[in-house]
């Protein structure tokens, strides 16, 4: 066992103050990770201030790591002292269930462990009864959720390629985005920025849906191809029925049925932002349209390193304003408040 320091907000006040935890001795499948860098997600802002009502304090957020391995168990092959490695939302699932078998991990049948927050059925004496994530120093993780981080990416601006990256990575990819296809992304935001990086790697003409008119000229420099500021009417009208597909990423409940409006016959839109009740969705749009609503949850632990692949591949990664973990009480507050260009990453040597 080894106490480390972190940071954790130690009530749903959401303040985050340091704080020290237990990491669990080295088993023979675990893989030891010094933390170099950490993405701030809305999740975590989510889970600080209690907003799925399933918060357990103190609770130290985190689930975009970055590091470097300091040591692996005896039975791991795979990784070695010195790799690059990222670990996302996800650290452990029952590798038994049809859900695992199709690695689809993050649907385990008998509950994926998630990388903080999350209930340990059998912890061993020496850590945590519940998961404590990324704002902290080190990290040891079962190898078969570790990641293989490519080498030619930045380091700090890969960070957020594990949560941020692969929420939208998948289901673009899943709903087979392609080349032809004219596909929305809904809130420019962490998330959404992402979003118009892989639809446009992935060929389609892509337009970057926002309340927020201000950052038209960023979303065009992230590869939107055409912008829609959804406050301006005529926009609105002048977009409809023209989407193959919609990402939407906006964080909380909202009125979905002006952006149904802009699907195309026979065409989705997949949800991943809001975890929570929507408004009442218009039943005759849906049929009359024969259109399809969709969710997504990350992506499974394959399928994440096949989005780091194509990451290293194709060159992308997030856009990024690194900060000192000091900073992440402000940090919060900016999320909140719409001011973040588009992912905060905390430098964990400011520890
Ligand atoms: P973020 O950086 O705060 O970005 C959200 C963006 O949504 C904002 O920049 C804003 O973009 C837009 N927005 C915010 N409030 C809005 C409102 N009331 N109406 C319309 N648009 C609004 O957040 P993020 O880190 O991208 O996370 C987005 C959501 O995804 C969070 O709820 C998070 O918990 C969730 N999430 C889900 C998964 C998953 O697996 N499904 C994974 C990670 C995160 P504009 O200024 O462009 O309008
Ligand atoms: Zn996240």
């Amino acid at each position: 066992m080894t106490t480390i320091s972190a940071y954790a907000a130690k009530s749903e006040d959401g303040k985050m103050a340091p704080h020290e935890i237990k990491r669990r001795a080295l088993g023979e499948h675990d893989v030891q990770i010094d933390i170099q860098f950490c993405g701030v997600c809305h999740s975590d802002l989510h889970a600080v201030n209690n907003d799925w009502g399933n918060s357990n304090y103190p609770l130290v957020p985190g689930h975009e790591m970055i590091g470097e391995v300091s040591a692996v168990g005896d039975k791991v092959s795979n990784f070695k002292v010195g790799d690059t490695v990222g670990v996302g939302c996800m650290v452990d699932s029952c590798q038994t269930c049809e859900a695992c078998d199709d690695h689809l991990e993050q649907h385990c049948l008998n509950g994926a462990t998630m990388t903080y927050n999350s209930k340990l059925k059998d912890a061993a004496d020496d850590e945590e009864d519940i998961t404590q994530g990324g704002y902290s120093k080190q990290v040891v993780v079962n190898d078969k959720f570790v990641l293989k981080v490519p080498k030619n990416l930045d380091k700090a601006a890969a960070a957020p390629l594990l949560c941020a990256g692969i929420t939208t990575y998948s289901p673009l990819h899943q709903h087979g985005v392609k080349e032809g296809m004219t596909v929305g992304v809904i809130g420019l935001g962490g998330l959404g920025h992402m979003g118009i990086k892989f639809a446009s790697a992935m060929g389609a003409h892509v337009v970057m849906i926002t309340t927020s008119k201000e950052k038209a000229e960023d979303a065009k420099k992230l590869g939107a191809d055409d912008v829609l500021v959804t406050k301006n009417e005529d926009s609105m009208k002048k977009w409809q029925g023209k989407f193959d597909f919609l990402l939407n990423t906006i964080p909380v409940g909202h009125d979905v049925n002006p952006y149904l409006s802009l699907l195309k016959y026979n065409s989705t839109m997949c949800f991943v932002g809001a975890i929570e009740p929507l408004e009442a969705v218009n039943g005759a749009t849906m049929i009359g349209g024969r259109k399809s609503l969709a969710g997504s949850l990350i992506g499974g632990i394959k399928e994440t390193q096949e989005m780091l692949d194509f990451c290293g591949e194709h060159n992308v990664i997030s856009e990024i304003e690194k900060i000192d973990m000091k900073d992440i009480n402000d940090a919060f507050e900016r999320m909140k408040s719409n001011d973040v260009r588009y992912r905060f990453v905390i430098d964990m040597q400011s520890l």
